[in-house]
């Protein structure tokens, strides 16, 4: 086990924890267990923003003084498709060490990827309701990849409860069914989504995009308030809203629309007339750059 720098100063508040083993974060898990200590988790690929600090905030806060953050940092291959952006994705340890130790983060939990995934890895943990649209039918297999992480996770981190970001809607809701299909005693808390000043939702991936890419990326934004204000005056077809949105997207020189979905937030079930209530969400390839957002109508 390493331990960051020691800023001068030193309290437990700008003091993080390095742990890259399962079995020492583990043991530390146990430790609080026996301990009778909140433990609040927050998984993440890195590259962490200020979206992430609005979960690592909601955990410190729950978690209160007694309690323990952990935050991990691992960029899950089994996650990403064969086409993907798993090698480039952006990656900056040092850069994430610091924001959690702002953020007040007891443990930075960075596990390896022999450790994780041994040459004969030969299991998957797999939800086969809520994962088949939107992100699960765009991205095959990405759900699979998700579940197995974060159920490893959960085994090697032993929190009482773990804070997901509304941005990633979809993930959180079939997070919450494999926790409790599955009977693991942790509490699932979902954060809401940080924005940019022009409504874009904080995202690793926003570094990619080129200065015109950036502008045009407010799109996915304008398209959910365009639907929210009609949706406030009467429900509204979804056919019609996802014509509106298509239009608005295809304004974007560099902009192309994945997929627009009008859903029930609940079973995430395609709604034919959008009401107050009801789940929007798209994802927009900007260029190369695929962004997804979402938000209640
Ligand atoms: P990622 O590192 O992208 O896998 O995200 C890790 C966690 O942070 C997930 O629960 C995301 O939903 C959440 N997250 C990412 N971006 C934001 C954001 N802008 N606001 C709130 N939560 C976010």
């Amino acid at each position: 086990m390493e331990w960051s720098c020691r800023p001068a100063g030193f309290d437990q508040d700008c003091f993080v924890r390095i742990v890259s083993k399962i079995s020492a974060m583990q043991q530390l898990g146990r430790q609080w267990q026996r301990a009778g200590k909140a433990v609040l988790f927050v998984p993440t690929m890195g590259f962490l923003h200020r979206g992430h600090a609005g979960l690592m905030e909601r955990a410190r806060q729950l978690a209160g003084r007694n309690g323990r953050v952990v935050v991990s940092v691992y960029v899950n291959p089994t996650q990403f498709g064969p086409k993907e952006d798993f090698a480039r994705y952006p990656r900056d340890a040092k850069g994430d060490q610091r924001l959690c130790r702002a953020a007040g983060v007891d443990v930075f939990f960075a596990p390896g990827d022999a450790e994780m995934y041994p040459a004969d890895f030969s299991t998957a943990v797999q939800e086969e309701k809520l994962a088949g649209g939107m992100e699960g039918a765009a991205r095959p297999g990405h759900f699979r990849g998700v579940t197995t992480i974060v159920a490893k996770l959960f085994n090697a981190v032993l929190p009482t409860a773990a804070v997901f970001g509304a941005k990633d809607f979809q993930q959180a809701a079939v997070i919450r069914r494999m926790t409790r299909d599955l009977n693991f005693p942790v509490k699932i808390v979902v954060a809401p989504t940080r924005r940019e000043a022009d409504g874009l939702a904080m995202s690793s991936r926003n570094k990619y995009l080129s200065p015109s890419q950036r502008e045009q990326a407010a799109v996915l934004r304008r398209a959910i308030e365009r639907a929210q204000e009609a949706v406030a005056r009467r429900p509204v077809a979804a056919a019609q809203l996802r014509l509106e949105t298509a239009r608005m997207v295809a304004a974007q020189p560099e902009a192309r629309l994945d997929y627009v979905e009008f859903f029930d937030p609940q079973t995430l079930e395609p709604v034919r007339t959008a009401r107050p209530g009801t789940r929007m969400a798209l994802a927009v390839y900007v260029g190369r750059t695929r962004l997804i957002d979402n938000d209640e109508l």
